[in-house]
């Protein structure tokens, strides 16, 4: 049984800093791998909020555009590359293939997936999964490693 962790999230302000905590959490454990996490939920739900707690959490200073366009945007922080992908509008998993999605599962990247059941079968396979549920204005996020990695970041996260 695959391990989770839950947590219950009352506003916006807990998700960046849940953000910044899960990101801590990674860092710890990376070790010359990528780290793939697919964040699931409805339009809305928190993803791109997540997303940008967890990379202004690296000294990021500058905003946190959704990659809803751009398909990913590009951190380079701490020594580490953090590909923030949004592949809602995907039209063709080809285009993956097109952006030569392989390298950005490289040593040391982080990979934060929003929409990744659009690139099946052409993304790393992810880590962790983040589950984010609507409860009114609060959030409840469910965890679940996927993998020896992914069970490694949860423990660190307790
Ligand atoms: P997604 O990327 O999943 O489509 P976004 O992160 O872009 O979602 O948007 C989430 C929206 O919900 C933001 O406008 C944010 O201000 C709002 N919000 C309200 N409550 C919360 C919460 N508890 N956690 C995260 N976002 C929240
Ligand atoms: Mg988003």
């Amino acid at each position: 049984m695959a391990q989770t962790v839950t947590q219950f999230i009352p506003d916006e302000n807990a998700m960046t800093t849940f953000g910044a905590q899960l990101m801590q959490a990674i860092l710890r454990v990376q070790q010359q791998t990528a780290v793939t996490l697919y964040l699931n939920g409805d339009l809305g739900a928190g993803k791109t909020t997540l997303s940008r707690g967890m990379i202004q959490s690296l000294g990021w200073q500058g905003k946190v555009k959704s990659p809803t366009y751009t398909l990913v945007e590009e951190y380079q922080l701490a020594n580490k590359r953090i590909y923030h992908f949004d592949l809602y509008r995907l039209a063709d998993a080809e285009e993956l293939e097109f952006m030569g999605i392989r390298d950005y599962f490289s040593a040391d990247s982080i990979c934060l997936i929003e929409w990744a059941q659009r690139g099946q079968g052409l993304l790393n396979p992810a880590d962790l999964l983040v589950n984010i549920q609507y409860a009114d204005s609060a959030r409840e996020l469910q965890l679940v490693a996927q993998t020896p990695l992914g069970e490694q970041i949860l423990s660190q996260l307790r």
